[in-house]
């Protein structure tokens, strides 16, 4: 995988990247921390844990990219106005308090949207229980599971604008979560400025007009 910058030749010799593998939902093996960790010592690199993954610094970008490479997974680093990698907790069966599989469903929306390209960065959450772990409610698109199933909330934000999420719907089956995100990025795709994040978009045309085109009348949620 080549990383974005590569092609500005002065920076591959002078400056040092930081470079973050894709360790999707936090989930990873014995096996691979090794092999991070004998990457870090060949390059020379040190490492440090951040949020779901381990970020080894200290790397020119030019071995960067074979560290990536190496590893044979894609790279979190400088992905700019994309979806970023999917946060979700433990969820059923792992944890004695999930009322949904926060896993599954983290597993299989990271596969469809992680890296996709959007007017600005995007973060999605997945918690199994109201006890909302992974903080989607400071998620550009976050849920939470309930016993009836998953309850949606969008434009949140914990950057430099920080905004909580609006709850939007409700009682969601997990297998009706991807469509409906694939509606919300389409909206976002069609509406939304460069840079300007979900929320932002959304405060500017309005929620009423948003709710009405992204999420089915069935899941609305009644406040
Ligand atoms: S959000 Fe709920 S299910 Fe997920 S780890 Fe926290 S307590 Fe467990």
């Amino acid at each position: 995988m080549t990383l974005p910058l590569s092609g500005i030749p002065f920076l591959n010799k002078r400056i040092k990247f930081p470079v973050t593998p894709h360790i999707v939902g936090g989930l990873t093996t014995s096996k691979q921390l090794r092999e991070i960790a004998d990457l870090a010592d060949q390059y020379d690199g040190s490492l440090k844990i951040v949020g779901n993954t381990i970020t080894i610094m200290g790397l020119t970008l030019a071995d960067g990219e074979k560290v990536i490479a190496e590893l044979g997974c894609k790279s979190e680093s400088f992905i700019a106005k994309a979806v970023r990698s999917v946060s979700f907790c433990p969820g059923k069966p792992s944890c004695p308090r999930a009322l949904q599989d926060s896993t599954a469903l983290g597993l299989e929306l990271d596969e469809e949207f992680f890296g996709q390209e959007l007017p600005g960065k995007l973060r999605i959450a997945v918690s199994g229980c109201p006890n909302c772990c992974v903080e989607p409610l400071v998620k550009d698109i976050g849920m939470y599971g309930t016993a009836k199933g998953y309850t949606l909330a969008v434009g949140g934000s914990s950057g430099f604008k920080a905004q909580i999420a609006k709850v939007v719907g409700e009682k969601i089956p997990a297998a009706e979560i991807p469509s409906i995100i694939r509606s919300i990025l389409a909206y976002y795709r069609a509406q939304g400025k460069s840079k300007e994040r979900l929320g932002q978009t959304i405060d500017r045309l309005g929620w009423t007009e948003f709710i009405e085109k992204t999420i089915p009348s069935q899941y609305l949620h009644s406040k």
